[in-house]
């Protein structure tokens, strides 16, 4: 099957909106939206704690969705897969549960959700070269005493992907854990846990086509086993006193209070839908429609275009100023026209006000965008550059 084939099972697009903004949030499939709906119309119920047939029935889906994430991205076991929220919480999870008695590494480029939860730790920056990871600095940085390096696979501000098995190797020859960041790749380039031998790696749901506010966090067995609770509360011990509690095992233990169930069965079945497609295709026809963006418009005048001018870098992200022209102008100018973008600076402000930057405009791609909407988006760009 043509990939552009599968745009008849998002019903929005019939509306006839060009939907940019997928580094935000994918739109959903009506498979997946079916299966949300199947949870509350067949068994709305509680998973894993009551014995009648609807509990036990949330329990099966919610471990089926387990299994077909422990699959797609190849982990060992299904109990290194720990369901979260979003990709924000399972940071927040590390950075409040591991033992870092030395110093944490991120990149200049990260999000604030792998920013703000180690300010409170000594911080290392390692910052890019030609915009991109600066991987001799990366190896005089990690001499010295890092206990975690926390990057970002594919940055949300300029689709630049980081060479995150040189990383990890490099990492892991000085004794440094690594946590991937894979908000902006999961669902977009293929991922496999085990030969990238990563230690933890995060994602959100609702950015690969599943449900709003789902996530897990994948961390190695053995080093989940040594985390120390951080949310806790029903489900997460086996039995307790007024005084002490003895904790479940994995992955329960992380997975504190009533759970999204709808969202976390939702994303079972957006993976269900990935694997049909397939990420090589996917990624294949992101670049595809990126570069014939990039070619239409890096010749205009007074636009420029956030890290390397060459689109394959930049993965399905083309984030661009034109001129002096506000961004949020250019992103209301576009809706206008039914085309939505984000503008901003991208939950990424420490590196716009680094480098003295107002913010950005962002288009980002998914397997359901045509070349008609690149053409279509092109010529209303064009038109605004004439405005400046
Ligand atoms: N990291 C990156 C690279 C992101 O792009 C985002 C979302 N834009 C996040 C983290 C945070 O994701 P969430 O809001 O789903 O937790």
């Amino acid at each position: 099957m043509e990939i552009i084939q599968y745009r008849q099972d998002f019903p929005i697009l019939e509306t006839g909106i060009i939907y940019l903004d997928n580094a935000c949030m994918t739109l959903k499939p009506l498979q997946v939206i079916q299966k949300i709906n199947e949870y509350y119309l067949k068994y709305p119920s509680c998973g894993n704690r009551s014995l009648h047939r609807l509990g036990k029935k949330v329990t099966e889906e919610v471990e089926n969705s387990r299994k077909l994430i422990k699959k797609f991205f190849n982990a060992r076991k299904e109990e290194e897969i720990i369901f979260t929220k979003n990709t924000t919480e399972g940071i927040n999870l590390i950075a409040n549960s591991l033992e870092i008695k030395n110093k944490v590494l991120i990149s200049d480029k990260e999000h604030n959700s792998n920013l703000i939860p180690w300010q409170r730790f000594n911080l290392l920056i390692n910052f890019s070269k030609k915009a991109s990871f600066d991987i001799e600095n990366f190896e005089n940085n990690i001499s010295k005493n890092v206990s975690l390096v926390s990057i970002n696979h594919v940055s949300n501000l300029d689709g630049t992907e980081n060479p995150i098995k040189d990383i990890i190797k490099i990492a892991h020859e000085n004794n440094s854990l690594v946590l991937v960041d894979a908000a902006q790749s999961a669902g977009h380039i293929p991922i496999d846990v085990k030969k990238l031998d990563v230690d933890f790696l995060v994602c959100s749901g609702h950015k690969m086509l599943g449900p709003t506010g789902t996530g897990f966090l994948y961390g190695k067995k053995h080093l989940l086993e040594k985390l120390k609770p951080f949310i806790v509360g029903g489900e997460t011990v086996i039995d307790s006193t007024y005084k002490d509690a003895k904790f479940e095992n994995l992955p329960n233990r992380f997975e504190a209070g009533l759970q999204d169930y709808a969202g976390i069965i939702g994303l079972g079945e957006a993976i269900k839908y990935l694997q049909k497609i397939g990420l090589e295709s996917i990624r294949k026809h992101e670049n595809k429609l990126n570069f014939l963006l990039t070619e239409e418009l890096k010749d205009v005048k007074g636009l420029s275009i956030l890290g390397p001018n060459n689109a394959e870098l930049r993965n399905g992200i083309f984030s661009f100023n034109i001129n002096n022209i506000d961004p949020h102008t250019i992103s209301l100018l576009l809706d206008e026209k039914n085309i939505m973008t984000r503008s901003g600076m991208h939950c990424g402000h420490s590196w716009f006000n680094h480098n003295k930057i107002n913010g950005s405009c962002r288009i980002s791609f998914y397997f359901y965008n045509t070349e008609k909407e690149v053409r279509i988006a092109t010529e209303e760009i064009k038109k605004i550059a004439r405005l400046s």
